[in-house]
């Protein structure tokens, strides 16, 4: 089987990657929903795909994937990797979480870390109650993510909230210490989330990036009788391109809470010094940011090997991106908790999509379907969405 064409559609506001082959099998990826800038990167990579057997994946890998980077840079790279995969599994009559060594478990954890609710204000009251609706929504979450401090509005909305301005700007342009209205009005906004969830569902932070250390630490560890999920980003994250694994390290290593980063890292290599170091606790690659499904199975395995657990980051996916993360989550070891569920934008993804569970989530969970590569596909309904430029995509 040979790559013939390399194809690229942004549909609503995802880069979907189409891989063609001769053999009337194609493969698809998609990159994340804010990346509608990309398809011209995506195509930069056809010249070395053209004529490569399309199931052996990581030889097609060794081609391109140092031509990427830390996100966004890696994402085009991660949705061939995807592509590529779909295909593999099609031409074996496989699922692709058989051809990444099997499922472990039938259904997959998801956590909610996109299905939101208007936030009315940044005190404990509105975090409360936000976080009643997010416990009441359908789909059983049994991990619930919610914002506060840099990743929130509370820089702009709470008065003296940290000693530096607050700033707008690129995602997440906040970075500062914080002051101790700042440091006591977090914490209130923690126990009030806690008090509506109890011990019946899980909480998660994200955090940053932008804390100083001090500050990481004296929150990290006055919110340690919460049992907190995890505490994400709080030192580097989303669009930083660099680790700076040895200070997470010193927040780590003074508290109880489990620290968490990884989102915005591309390639193995980059998580070996958060990994070696138990620099975290829970580490939240991106299959379509870190490289690919393959690229994120090997972080797991190694990140198991030191005691580092794993919660994949996956809001803005997309629905190929979900069914890639249910393959290869259902294969990860047991240091998986849950993945971070995408919620498809606009809502009419889930017209054009066929091979989904209806509903998705059930009790926080989904199952792992049989069909061969990633299970889905686009029907007909999908052509009408196709931009101007974009009309061949399935031709
Ligand atoms: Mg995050």
């Amino acid at each position: 089987m040979k790559i013939t064409d390399l194809k690229c559609a942004i549909i609503g506001q995802n880069p979907v990657v189409r891989v063609v082959t001769d053999e009337g099998i194609d493969g698809y990826g998609q990159a994340e929903n804010p990346k509608s800038y990309l398809k011209p990167h995506v195509m930069y990579y056809k010249q070395w795909l053209l004529d490569e057997d399309p199931t052996n994946v990581e030889r097609v890998m060794m081609k391109i994937r140092r031509m990427g980077s830390f996100k966004p840079w890696g994402s085009a790279v991660s949705a061939i990797e995807m592509a590529l995969w779909d295909i593999a599994g099609k031409a074996a009559g496989l699922p692709v979480y058989k051809l990444l060594g099997g499922k472990v478990r039938d259904k997959v954890r998801v956590y909610n870390g996109g299905v939101r609710f208007p936030m009315n204000g940044s005190t404990p009251e509105d975090y409360a109650e936000n976080m009643a609706k997010m416990k009441a929504s359908p789909e059983g979450f049994t991990i619930i993510k919610q914002g506060i401090s840099f990743h929130s509005a509370m820089p702009w909305q709470v008065p003296q909230f940290s000693y530096d301005e607050p700033r707008r700007g690129a995602p997440h342009a906040n970075r500062g210490l914080l002051t101790e209205k700042g440091l006591k009005h977090i914490i209130a906004c923690v126990e009030a989330m806690k008090s509506v969830l109890g011990d019946e569902i899980g909480l998660a932070l994200d955090c940053g990036p932008g804390w100083m250390v001090t500050d990481a630490i004296r929150v990290a560890k006055a919110l340690e009788p919460l049992n907190l999920m995890w505490m994400e980003d709080m030192i580097t994250g989303d669009y930083m391109p660099y680790v700076l694994a040895d200070v997470y390290r010193d927040v780590t290593q003074a508290t109880s809470t489990p620290i968490h980063t990884g989102e915005q890292i591309y390639l193995r290599q980059n998580f070996r010094e958060l990994i070696e170091g138990r620099a975290v606790r829970v580490i939240g690659p991106d299959p379509e940011d870190v490289g690919g499904l393959a690229e994120l199975k090997w972080v797991a395995e190694y990140a198991d090997l030191h005691g580092v657990m794993m919660a994949p980051h996956g809001i803005f996916d997309g629905l190929i991106g979900l069914a890639g993360l249910v393959q290869v989550c259902a294969t990860l070891p047991q240091n998986y908790i849950a993945f971070e569920y995408p919620i498809a934008r606009p809502d009419w993804w889930y017209e054009i999509v066929d091979g989904l569970p209806s509903p998705i989530v059930k009790d926080g969970l989904i199952e792992v379907w049989d069909r061969p590569g990633l299970g889905v596909t686009f029907n007909e309904k999908a052509r009408q969405y196709l931009s101007a430029g974009d009309e061949t995509f399935f031709d």
